[in-house]
């Protein structure tokens, strides 16, 4: 393989730039030409690229969102999209193509592999909704943003004998929730894979405030309720004074840790590595911190599920 191409496509997420280094770097050191993609498939299908070189990767490894840019984009969804980007690619002589994004994404990428567009996918989003992975790239960094918040909120919480709520992100999945909760001490946290119970929710908070509970924090995945309902309920039912913060996009933005910096790193080497091995769609991701390819049609397939374990934990833990 000569040429191969990188794109960003979907929400983006901190660790994105390292794993585009890692794959122009990697892609080099082998001897190959990398051209960067810009703004996600409808980038491709308007021939939005650029060549990109050891140095175009310079100084981002650090850096939070992408340097080639995201979008969404309906057309791509249509066969007549998808042969257009296989068009694309054809015509500037690529042979391979690595997407780095979510599941949408990598539909996308499944269908230009069925075209016969060698391509793989690596996992890149902060709300880790993705199966048959570990863990995806800029979900750690996201759960630190939200924590160093949640620590501040819990200085004035404390001050003011409030009660807390804190919205964050994760669109269906409630794996942010679950790990700011169990790390942030929150008294209680609601996830859109488990039931809830408000009254239950306002009977925890009584039970602390008649043990001389100075204040709360309750966790709201997005995509358990809204925040802002969740806190009208609570005020509505309670005598507290209750907050509500909704931590939005803050989460998906800021430098990457150090671990999503290393996972974007080792996925963006393996990548070219598979593609090199004539390797096509699949997803590369960590498998109890080994990498390991898994096809496409597996990921698509497999249930996803946080890691209940933690949800009883922090549930405990907040007794
Ligand atoms: P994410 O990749 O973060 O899950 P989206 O679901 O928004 O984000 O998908 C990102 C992009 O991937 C879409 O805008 C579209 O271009 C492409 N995509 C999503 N679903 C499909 C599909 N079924 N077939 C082809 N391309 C798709």
């Amino acid at each position: 393989m000569r040429k191969i191409a990188v794109l960003t496509s979907g929400g983006d997420a901190p660790g994105m730039n390292a794993a585009i280094r890692a794959v122009v770097r990697t892609a080099i050191y082998h001897g190959m030409e990398v051209v960067g993609i810009l703004r996600g498939y409808s980038g491709l299908m308007q021939e939005e690229m650029m060549p990109m070189t050891l140095g175009s990767v310079a100084d981002i490894i650090q850096r939070g969102g992408t340097i080639l840019y995201t979008a969404r984009c309906e057309a791509f969804k249509q066969p007549e999209g998808q042969a257009r980007g296989l068009e694309v690619l054809r015509k500037h002589g690529i042979e391979g193509l690595v997407v780095i994004g979510g599941d949408g994404s990598f539909r996308g990428a499944q269908a230009l592999h069925k075209l016969g567009m060698p391509t793989i996918g690596i996992p890149g989003t902060i709300d880790n909704d993705i199966p048959c992975c570990d863990v995806t790239i800029g979900f750690d960094t996201a759960v630190n943003t939200a924590i160093e918040a949640i620590d501040k909120i819990r200085d004035t919480a404390t001050s003011h004998d409030r009660t807390y709520v804190v919205e964050v992100m994760g669109r269906h999945a409630g794996d942010i929730a679950m790990y700011v909760g169990l790390a942030g001490g929150a008294e209680s946290v609601l996830i859109p894979e488990a039931p809830y119970d408000l009254d239950e929710v306002i009977r925890k908070l009584e039970r602390g405030v008649a043990r001389g509970k100075k204040h709360s924090i309750i966790i709201v995945a997005e995509g358990a309720a809204s925040g802002i309902e969740i806190g009208k309920y609570l005020a509505e039912h309670t005598g507290f004074e209750v907050r509500v913060t909704v931590l939005g996009h803050i989460q998906r933005g800021g430098a990457p840790t150090a671990r999503d910096r290393v996972l974007a790193s080792q996925l963006g080497a393996a990548a070219v590595e598979l593609l090199r091995d004539n390797v096509s769609g699949k997803m590369v991701g960590t498998r109890n911190g080994v990498v390991q390819a898994v096809d496409f049609d597996t990921v698509f397939t497999t249930p996803r599920q946080p890691d209940m374990r933690l949800y009883d934990l922090a549930n405990i833990l907040s007794i």
